[in-house]
């Protein structure tokens, strides 16, 4: 079964998304194309696929979690910078790395709404209040006012830390629980 993504969801459903680079499910809400560069080249692809896959899965390799980064912010800067690969790897990456004692973390995500690592990001969590702008009137050039609504920062601070082992996001991020 397939949510809509953003459906009903207030700040998120509006404005400029902030996570810059989504899996092909969460943009077309269809079922996830097979990526050829991550699924392995296929025998009549160019040699260039594998090579690009290749660099794929060294920069994936090379993308550890920081001292005391919570999984909120290694989930976020995973997949800005290697795009959502349509299911859990980062996050199964983090539990290996970071907390090991959380057997259950891919699974526990995908039951909340979240079988990939954007939508485990988007349904999960969302910026602490605190980083938004809030919503205020600017003024147009006709000489009126529009509102402009509340939205998250494009870009999220440093993390905040969490103790070591731990799957909870730091202070940057509001734990949500979807609606069933
Ligand atoms: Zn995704
Ligand atoms: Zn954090």
């Amino acid at each position: 079964m397939h949510r809509v993504p953003f459906g009903g969801r207030g700040p998120f459903a509006v404005g400029r998304m902030r996570l810059p680079r989504d899996c092909a499910q969460a943009r077309s809400g269809a079922a996830r194309a097979p990526d050829p560069l991550w699924h392995g080249a296929r025998m009549d692809e160019p040699t260039t696929a594998e090579a690009e896959a290749d660099v794929r899965e060294l920069a994936e390799l090379w993308l550890v979690p920081h001292e005391r980064e919570c999984l909120a912010c290694y989930l976020d800067r995973a997949v800005a910078a290697l795009g959502c690969q349509g299911d859990l790897r980062f996050a199964g990456r983090y539990r290996d790395l970071a907390a090991p004692r959380a057997v259950a973390l891919e699974q526990r995500l995908a039951e909340a709404g979240g079988p990939c690592d954007c939508k485990a990001l988007m349904h999960g969590v969302q910026p602490a209040w605190h980083l938004w702008t809030p919503e205020r009137w600017v003024p147009t050039d006709s000489g009126t006012a529009a509102v402009q609504r509340a939205h998250p920062p494009l870009d999220m601070p440093a993390c905040e830390g969490v103790r070591r082992g731990s799957t909870r996001p730091c202070a940057n991020w509001h734990s949500m629980r979807r609606p069933r």
